[in-house]
């Protein structure tokens, strides 16, 4: 049988740094075959979990675990809810792909049952439109019962931004901070190796290493708020993170909060465009070779100013100025139904709220060519899963 050891090492300090880390050890019928340490890195001014508390660690690579049917055996304490939400949590995935994830065993060495919550919210902040969103709605008074009190924000160095683009990171970290500083949210950065290690499916594997990590703070803040990909009515699944998997992520002592689902992404727009702030410093784009600036001309990009154009809003000059976006536009094949779904929602926005511009006709296109074919298997086509899942059971037994 094939399996995943967790053994979590003693916290370390560097300066003012502390350093959470543990060895993730494969092993194939008993020997070890790979053995890789995962860790976090943030400052001293936060209180960390005690040194045998595995949590994060364990949300990190359950994934990993589920990709490569290795039973996960842990030499120290996890949370007994968050065992039993990460059962339901597994059970989801390997109904959505059964063909990638199987229900993988857990072994712990010591459980805990959680009692102290702490109180206020962190909120992951990349500067992007859905975490703006949400830290404005949240601190507006937008949200009336549903407020959260958002006491710290975190910047994650090692997902968007590669650990080794040091410059990059600061100048990220130096933009968003000055973003929330106009809110009175202060910004805490966080590094880990997560993404140099693991070789889960980031598209499915983002949310579960995004509270893995976030779960660090949970001495801090006892709630986790994830800013929405896409909204209710055009809900794309699977995907790393919905509204469907994202609260099984959570134990007694951190909730797990899916942020904003009930708008699209053109309305969250609209709901921020007055913070000039906020505008002005949108970020957006990971694909341009400066990873702290939005390129102006990737799909992501281009939707993006898009958004403001259908709620009637001029370009923000976080973009470049391009004259050419209406070429732009005509480039763009949708890569999948979620982000055609997003270009859906620009035209109706649009329409709905009486916002005219010749781009409309352009867009109807690009939906039009993002349309899957009839007689296509797709990539999540049915069949497709169906055969992938009966091959892997089939390697799996010989
Ligand atoms: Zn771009």
């Amino acid at each position: 049988m094939n399996s995943l050891l967790i053994e979590p090492l003693p916290l370390e300090t560097k300066g003012d740094q502390i350093v959470r880390s543990c060895h993730v050890i494969r092993l194939d019928n008993g020997k070890e075959i790979d053995k890789k340490t995962l860790w976090f890195q943030f400052s001293n001014t936060i209180q960390p979990p005690n040194g045998e508390d595995c949590d994060s660690y364990l949300l990190c690579i359950l994934m990993d675990a589920m990709t490569e049917a290795r039973a996960i055996t842990i030499n120290g304490s996890v949370s007994l809810s968050l065992l039993s939400n990460l059962i339901e949590y597994q059970r989801v995935w390997h109904m959505w792909r059964p063909d990638i994830y199987t229900v993988v065993d857990i072994k712990i060495k010591d459980s805990r049952k959680d009692t102290n919550k702490a109180a206020g919210a962190v909120c992951a902040f990349s500067g992007g439109a859905d975490s703006m969103f949400t830290v404005w709605q949240h601190t507006q008074n937008k949200n009336s019962y549903r407020t959260q009190d958002i006491r710290l924000c975190s910047l994650i160095h090692g997902f968007d931004v590669p650990l080794a683009d040091t410059a990059a990171f600061n100048a990220v970290l130096k933009r968003s901070s000055s973003v929330l500083a106009d809110i009175n949210i202060p910004l805490e950065a966080i590094k880990t190796n997560y993404r140099e290690i693991s070789k889960a499916n980031w598209g499915f594997a983002h949310a579960s290493a995004l509270v893995g990590v976030l779960a660090n703070f949970k001495h801090q803040t006892g709630t986790i708020l994830i800013g929405s990909s896409y909204p209710y009515s055009y809900l794309h699944i699977p995907w790393g993170s919905s509204p469907i998997t994202d609260y099984l992520l959570a134990s007694d002592e951190f909730q797990v909060i899916h942020d904003g689902a009930s708008y699209t992404r053109t309305e969250k727009v609209h709901a921020f465009a007055d913070w000039q702030v906020g505008v002005n410093n949108l970020r957006v784009c990971w694909e341009g070779d400066i990873k702290d600036k939005n390129c102006g001309r990737c799909e992501k990009c281009v939707r993006t100013q898009f958004n403001f154009l259908a709620c009637g809003r001029s370009i923000p000059n976080c973009f470049p100025e391009n004259n050419n976006l209406i070429a732009e536009l005509k480039k763009i094949t949708p890569k999948h139904q979620g982000v055609l779904s997003d270009w859906q929602q620009i035209y109706d926005y649009a329409i709905a709220h009486g916002v005219n511009g010749s781009w409309q006709g352009d867009i109807k296109k690009l939906i039009r060519r993002g349309q899957p074919r009839i007689f296509s298997f797709s990539r999540s086509g049915y069949i497709r899963v169906k055969l992938r899942a009966l091959r892997k059971r089939r390697k799996l037994k010989q």
